[in-house]
């Protein structure tokens, strides 16, 4: 028998209905317009159809109709859902295709050789597995990992603080995975924390020596844990900045912040960090861009010829109210601020990408702040 659930972190789908002998629709949860993450036992030997209808949210996201902008890629290995036995090791499914006749229908199937079988639009990254990866830099000298506080589900919300010399003020401020389902920013997360470990580095060596990098590297806990699209049971967190209060993720990171203001830190320069829900191929192509209020922070950062982060700038003088950069200017007088998305085709790539971003905060300190 056949059974499929979503009752593990990070699941989310509504159900599935059998439709025939190994074909199953998989109804996705109210809160999800396009992503799923489900877990199916008894599957081996078997090869079984699974079809999902998306939710039109044409409404609030043009180009976003039906599963397009999602689903909507074709039978490319990297636009496919993932497959995995272990919840480690992930393969791309075997076949995805557009229903012809059901708008915003999209069907994959794949044969299984284990009983049991996690399914996912795309490689997950859950708060187990970031808990997993600070555990093994945790020893590390020039990071030390403290707990920002908890979000509204009474998780420990996890902050990280990079440095060589604990005296320095000089700060600069990360924030990454506002949005729950943009899986490749955790990725680059890792990526970019690796860089500024990396001890060969003489460039990383110059600049800990003068900085402190304040990191959150997850922001919508809840979000991620429950599966959902954007944050956890009370709306989207990222453009809720001047909610008093915002979600308590936001909240948490607002009260640290005033805090750390208070203690004499001077802020350098702040991001935030998104990124595709999905693991795609043409990573350069997709979403490449960064978003700034300060000229020379956009020139230094768009002008990194590195392979896997090379943007193209989106100049907004000023963001509106509500989101992160705003809330910085408008309680802080901040605007040393940007915003970008990270991608990659496979997780090795979005990491290499959080790897080029770093390199590019990197120059820019040493050519503005130094
Ligand atoms: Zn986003």
């Amino acid at each position: 028998m056949i059974i499929i659930d979503s009752d593990f972190e990070n699941g989310s789908l509504d159900r599935a209905i059998r439709l025939g002998e190994n074909w199953y629709h998989l109804k996705l949860r109210p809160d999800t317009w396009y992503w799923f993450h489900c877990r199916i036992k008894g599957c081996k030997g078997r090869e079984i159809t699974f079809e999902l209808t998306c939710a039109d949210i044409s409404y609030r996201a043009p180009g976003y109709e039906a599963g397009k902008g999602r689903w909507d890629f074709g039978n490319g290995i990297y636009n496919r859902p993932v497959v995995s036995y272990d919840q480690k090791k992930w393969q791309r499914v075997d076949f995805v295709e557009k229903d012809s006749t059901m708008v915003g229908t999209f069907r994959f199937r794949h044969t299984f050789t284990e009983d049991e079988a996690y399914i996912c639009y795309s490689h997950p990254y859950t708060y187990t597995d970031l808990k997993s990866y600070l555990q093994r830099i945790k020893d590390n000298p020039l990071i030390k990992i403290e707990t920002l506080g908890k979000t509204r589900n009474g998780i420990a919300q996890p902050i990280l603080t990079i440095t060589k010399n604990k005296k320095n003020k000089k700060l600069v401020l990360l924030i990454f995975r506002e949005d729950a389902d943009e899986v490749t920013t955790s990725f680059a997360a890792e990526g970019l924390i690796n860089h500024l470990l990396d001890k060969k580095d003489k460039k990383v060596n110059q600049i800990l020596e003068k900085y402190i990098f304040k990191i959150v590297p997850m922001v919508s806990i809840d979000g991620v844990i429950v599966g959902a699209t954007y944050s956890a049971g009370y709306g989207y967190g990222g453009f809720r900045w001047h909610e008093s209060p915002a979600p308590k993720e936001i909240e948490n990171i607002k009260e640290a912040t005033k805090r750390w203001v208070r203690e004499g830190y001077k802020m350098v320069v702040a991001g935030k960090i998104h990124g595709g829900q999905q693991l795609l191929s043409d990573m350069p192509k997709r979403r490449p861009d960064i978003i700034v209020s300060e000229a020379s922070l956009r020139d230094v950062l768009v002008s990194t010829k590195d392979k896997y982060w090379n943007p193209i700038a989106r100049d907004l003088a000023i963001r509106p109210r509500g989101y992160f950069e705003r809330y910085l200017l408008d309680e802080f007088g901040f605007k040393i601020c940007f915003g970008t998305h990270v991608q990659g085709g496979e997780p090795d790539d979005a990491k290499k990408c959080g790897k080029g971003l770093a390199k590019a905060i990197i120059e820019y300190l040493k050519i503005y702040c130094d």
